[in-house]
């Protein structure tokens, strides 16, 4: 298959593109950029230098993916999603003086196999989004979100688990380091670890 680039985007020689991935009006992908194979980047998305983007990724309309962000395989990101990566904003330095290149410290961000993050989203610098997670609509995650968490409001917290197939899957049984799941949608049977470091 392949590479479909619209003649409107401006995609860098130095970006390396997968066979049948799809890139369309206005996209923007910077130099040292590498996205997988049979992905579809969206009208007006940015794709910062030297991001790695897995296969089967579809970044909706919009999508700001910064340096030092990672998105494995399979991971939907809905439109208008921001991803950030400065945890101390500033453009100035103390001294009045203006921020270079080499005045800020980038977080590095990753969105774990088979995520989605709902429209709207933004994630804050540093975190980890788990397999099979999902961030809802307009969420702004602070934290880690566990392999399958659902993850919803401002600043996002864990309003349960969902299956494979996106439905929200049932608790079972909470032991003391997992939790048993099952979801009603296609019957499958999950078992999530607890991590300390996630979302509450
Ligand atoms: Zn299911």
């Amino acid at each position: 298959m392949p590479v479909t680039i619209h003649p409107t985007a401006d995609v860098s020689p130095q970006a390396k593109i997968g066979e049948g991935t799809r890139i369309w009006h206005q996209a923007q992908v910077r130099e040292g950029a590498r996205i997988g194979r049979d992905c579809v980047i969206g009208k007006n998305v940015y794709i910062d230098r030297d991001v790695t983007i897995g296969n089967q990724v579809k970044l909706q309309n919009n999508v700001s993916v910064y340096h030092g962000v990672q998105i494995e395989d399979g991971v939907f990101v809905g439109p208008h999603v921001c991803f950030t990566n400065d945890k101390w904003p500033r453009a100035i330095n103390p001294d009045g003086s203006l921020k270079g290149d080499a005045d800020w410290k980038v977080s590095e961000t990753c969105v774990r196999y088979g995520a989605s993050i709902g429209a709207g989203a933004v994630i804050l610098p540093g975190v980890t989004i788990g397999r099979f997670a999902m961030v809802a609509a307009g969420a702004v995650v602070t934290r880690d979100v566990p392999d399958h968490g659902l993850a919803m409001g401002v600043p996002a917290r864990l309003n349960g688990f969902v299956c494979t197939c996106g439905h929200v899957a049932h608790e079972l049984e909470r032991l003391s380091d997992h939790i048993i799941l099952v979801c009603p949608a296609c019957g499958e049977r999950l078992s999530i670890s607890l991590q300390e470091k996630s979302i509450p």
